[in-house]
């Protein structure tokens, strides 16, 4: 094999990653939490194999060019539930990225994955993009091709149809005029939304229902102008390079703003934000970059500091599917249940493996259609067994992989977002802070 010289650089970075991946203990703790390692039982499916194949590369011992490396890493969701069960606290998101910069180098991905990541970097593009998806969803297309298109194909119709807005009016509630206490009605602080790309293109009633419920409790909501993807995709893509020029962009702006918070409603989104200092470790911004990252809270952290209010009631079975970028990268787990314990109404059903990832995982469902498909399978049924009446979560990507797999079998139940039952109950409470109303929603 020849080698570039930034071939041979890429694998050197991985190879500066040693005290790391010695510190692997092979324990095993880690396998029973891995969905790839459950399915297939093969130890190169588990944490402990990959990070095993990422040592042997790191030591020469194993060309990163070959197929065995690629394949166990490209099986891997990187939902990071190895992680908070490590009692070495080996950093296996991290690793994760630097080695798929590696294979990477030696193979490009699908040209699918390629031209996402190429839209998602250019705002100008991801407007476009999210346009024409906007328009076939709404025309019905999406929807109609999901129902035709054999699953596999009809997959990326379903996602987008399940991003559609759901009507929340529907559940029954009183429409009361009263809005329950919160620990701050106003001076909570002054937070910057990142407004994001598939967030901000397809799914803008969810973020407008996060400034609502964010000013309810007693927050300024500060538009951040020149803020860009957040560059999770292409850092889990191996493109660390495009992740960095991205979180550098995001940076400058945030740091114009300078907010008291960055709130995210976007797990995954919000887990790359943490992670920027590491990102731009070296990076003539990397100060700035840690100082951002320090800043960064999911918006269910912000409400549940803030009390959050509880408004009218909404009466609605609720399955909380917690996103993994959320529950095992960010580590946040009681504030979305303390936000849904806030609405008068709202009961929340248990759903068996909720901690599990749903097999979206970016592209994941579109990629490995066949093991992603097993992964969404099992999480639909667990859904379909809590009997609840509305699943619930917080992150785009899970969104529209359950909602997509719910569509594609034909059932009725509907995925939205925490933020937006807090919304509808409110709306409820007739609660709209100065210069807002509930009508505003898409
Ligand atoms: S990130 Fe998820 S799929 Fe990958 S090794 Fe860890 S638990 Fe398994
Ligand atoms: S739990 Fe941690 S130390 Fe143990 S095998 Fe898995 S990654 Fe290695």
């Amino acid at each position: 094999v020849t080698r570039t010289r930034e071939e041979a650089d890429r694998t050197r970075a991985l190879a500066a990653e040693e005290e790391h991946l010695l510190s692997c203990v092979h324990c095993g703790f880690c396998l029973p939490a891995c969905p790839t390692y459950v399915r297939l039982g093969d130890e190169a499916d588990s944490p402990r194999g990959r990070l095993h194949l990422m040592r042997a590369v790191a030591e020469g011992r194993l060309d990163p060019a070959s197929n065995v490396l690629h394949r166990h890493l490209d099986r891997c969701l990187g939902c990071r539930a190895c992680e908070p069960v490590c009692p070495s606290g080996v950093p296996y998101g991290h690793l994760l990225e630097r080695a798929r910069e590696v294979t990477r180098a030696h193979r490009s991905p699908p040209l699918a994955v390629r031209i996402l990541l190429a839209l998602l970097a250019r705002r100008s593009w991801t407007r476009v993009a999210s346009w024409a998806a906007r328009l076939v969803r709404g025309s019905g297309l999406a929807g109609a091709a999901a129902r035709v298109l054999p699953r596999r194909w009809g997959l990326p119709f379903a996602m987008l149809a399940a991003s559609a807005p759901t009507d929340l009016r529907a559940w029954p509630g009183d429409v009361t005029g009263a809005m329950g206490e919160g620990r701050h009605a106003t001076g909570s602080g002054r937070v910057a939304l990142l407004d994001g790309c598939v967030q901000r293109g397809i799914f803008g009633h969810v973020n407008r229902a996060t400034v609502r419920v964010l000013r309810a409790n007693g927050y300024d909501v500060l538009t951040v102008p020149g803020q860009k993807c957040c560059g999770a995709l292409h850092a889990h893509a191996g493109d660390l390079e495009g992740a960095r020029a991205l979180a550098r962009r995001n940076v400058e702006a945030f740091r114009i703003a300078d907010p008291d918070w960055i709130g995210v409603n976007a797990a995954g989104c919000g887990a790359a934000l943490r992670e920027y200092g590491d990102l731009l470790e070296g990076d003539r911004l990397e100060h700035e970059a840690r100082t951002l990252a320090s800043r960064v809270r999911d918006v269910s952290e912000l409400l549940a500091a803030a009390g959050p209010r509880g408004g009218a009631p909404v009466r609605v079975d609720v399955a909380w599917d917690p996103p993994c970028h959320l529950l095992h990268a960010q580590r946040v787990h009681e504030p979305p249940l303390q936000v849904l314990e806030a609405i008068p109404g709202v009961v929340r059903r248990d759903l068996a493996r909720a901690s599990e990832c749903c097999g979206g995982a970016g592209v994941y469902g579109m990629t490995h259609p066949g093991l992603g498909g097993r992964i969404g399978g099992d999480k639909t049924s667990a859904l379909l067994e809590s009997g609840a009446e509305l699943v619930v979560t917080a992150n785009p990507g899970c969104q529209m992989q359950m909602g997509a797999g719910l569509l594609l079998d034909g059932r009725r139940l509907r995925v939205v977002h925490l933020v937006e039952i807090l919304d509808e109950s409110y709306r409820r409470a007739g609660a709209a802070a100065p210069g807002e109303t509930h009508e505003e929603r898409a």
